[in-house]
């Protein structure tokens, strides 16, 4: 059972101070304000008792605000035995600098319980997840204009419904109400494309920075993701999804490591069939499409390919292990999967790192997206979907008169149709991941000294959340 105390010696918060101290000296502000931006607002840690049969048990938990520069802050909600106040911190922090990057008007939040979800019946998940919403709402950290949930590791649209519900009950009549939480299931009120939105996210990612030929070319690849190689760590929300959507985009997903062991063919694997593997013996271990196979998860991020996507947890590339990673890119789909000892030595070699804060960014933007659907109280493309039809309609009948030629009904249809909420969700991230890439592209080349397009991200948000200090009054 975990304490409130537990700390590894790895301190994964030290780790962003790091990252941010670094990337500070790039920018001009004064250092009481650079203090400001990275310290944690409000942490607040907890407790509360579950009842297991005749025994009870004390259930840890945590709720950070890391920066309230803007309203409300906003973050995920991970279940893990790993869970402590110093990688809540470091996570919470995390999303400050992220939302800051996509331009999502968010501070930074997360949350976290102490708990193997393994250990825990259906119904024990559900009372400890309303009872940890009842504990937020008691001290006032949790609501539509104040902080706004979402899943993590261990979490996903269940638990993000029970808070909702529980929300929804403490607050009867809030017109906003489900607009407390986001990562719900359609059918209350969430967003299409809110589940797969990360790991898209992390495959647009990729492709913009696989795009650049001179960018490739120093690392010795070619442009483009067609034929290049992958392996992905962590088959969950978002490494399910990276791969898939990589796959889509024209790239080999030729590894695949989970806790319990990791696959590979450099033939490529194919991932629904792992997971449908998976579900039957209840490990990805003995899938007979990989042509080897390791017990050691580890040894799995070792194997030949040209793009390695941790989508796991934090501390995973690390300066005892990096040196042995073939990959010459890392797209962090999870948070904190290198260390700042790691990124040096796999820098100074060529590699890139596409860093976390931008590259898993695709979830609170259609996080937000979602939010916003929540206190409009009208799904997107609800009110000029079949306006914007029939305006199609009328420029192809003209045009059609006018040249004389005709379309074929399947040409037709494609021109008339309105969009999705789907669609539009999907343009929305797509187009917030290519410009937000480019910006900080920008500026990892427009300043020789800037190593890293962590450095560049960090000086970025940074940048941009002194800006809203000054325009607040607080800060001249
Ligand atoms: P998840 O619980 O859906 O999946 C995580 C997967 O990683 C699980 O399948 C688990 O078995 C596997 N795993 C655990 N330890 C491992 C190890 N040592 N080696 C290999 N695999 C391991 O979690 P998720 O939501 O996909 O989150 C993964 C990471 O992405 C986390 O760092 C999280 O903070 C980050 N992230 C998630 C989201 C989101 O929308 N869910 C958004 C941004 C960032």
């Amino acid at each position: 059972m975990a304490s409130i105390n537990s700390h590894s010696e790895f301190s994964f918060f030290d780790d962003v101070c790091q990252f941010f101290d670094h990337a500070a000296q790039f920018t001009s502000h004064d250092q009481g304000l650079l203090e400001q931006i990275k310290a944690c607002n409000s942490v607040y840690r907890f407790c509360f008792p579950l009842r297991r049969g005749n025994k009870m048990e004390t259930i840890y938990a945590w709720r950070v605000e890391h920066s309230h520069h803007k309203s409300p802050t906003k973050g995920g909600i991970r279940y893990s035995e790993m869970v402590n106040e110093d990688e809540v911190m470091a996570l919470a922090a995390l999303m400050t600098y992220k939302c800051a990057i996509v331009n999502v008007p968010f501070g930074g939040a997360k949350g976290g319980i102490s708990i193997n979800t393994k250990n825990y019946s259906v119904s024990e998940l559900e009372t400890i997840t309303r009872r940890y919403t009842t504990e937020l709402a008691k001290k006032n950290f949790i609501g539509p204009g104040i902080d706004v949930p979402a899943p993590d590791y261990g979490t996903g649209e269940r638990e993000m419904s029970w808070i909702a519900d529980t929300y929804l009950t403490l607050n009867p009549g809030q017109l906003d109400a489900l607009g407390s939480v986001t990562g719900k299931p359609l059918s209350l009120s969430g967003i299409d494309g809110r589940r797969t939105a990360t790991g898209r996210g992390v495959a647009i990612a990729v492709r913009e920075c696989v795009s650049i030929e001179e960018d490739m070319k120093a690392i010795g690849l070619t442009a483009g993701l067609e034929g290049k190689r992958v392996i992905v760590q962590g088959l969950g929300n978002v490494g399910y999804n990276s791969a898939k959507v990589l796959e889509e985009f024209g790239a080999t997903i030729v590894g695949i490591c989970e806790f319990d062991g990791a696959l590979y063919n450099e033939g490529g694997l194919d991932i629904d069939a792992i997971i449908e593997h998976r579900k039957e013996v209840g490990t990805i271990l003995g899938f007979k499409g990989a042509t080897k196979e390791f017990k050691n998860s580890a040894e799995g991020l070792e194997q030949p390919c040209d793009i390695l996507v941790p989508a796991a947890l934090e501390n995973q590339i690390t300066e005892e292990n990096v040196g042995r990673i073939q990959a010459m890119i890392i797209a962090e789909g999870a948070n904190g999967p290198t260390t700042p000892a790691a990124e040096k030595i796999f820098t100074e070699k060529g590699g890139i790192i596409i860093p976390d804060m931008y590259c898993n960014a695709g979830g609170v933007t259609v996080s937000y997206f979602e939010w916003l659907k929540n206190l409009s109280h009208v799904a997107f493309g609800r009110m000029d979907k079949r306006y914007e039809e029939t305006a199609n309609l009328n420029i192809v009948n003209m045009v059609e008169a006018v040249t004389g030629v005709t379309l074929t009904s399947q040409q037709r249809s494609v021109i008339v149709k309105g969009a999705s909420e789907l669609e539009l969700v999907n343009s929305g991230l797509e187009d917030t991941m290519i410009r937000s890439y480019h910006e900080i592209h920008k500026v990892y080349k427009a300043n020789p000294k800037i190593d890293t397009l962590r450095t560049a991200a960090f000086v970025l948000a940074i940048d941009k959340i002194a800006v809203s200090y000054q325009s607040m009054g607080i800060w001249p």
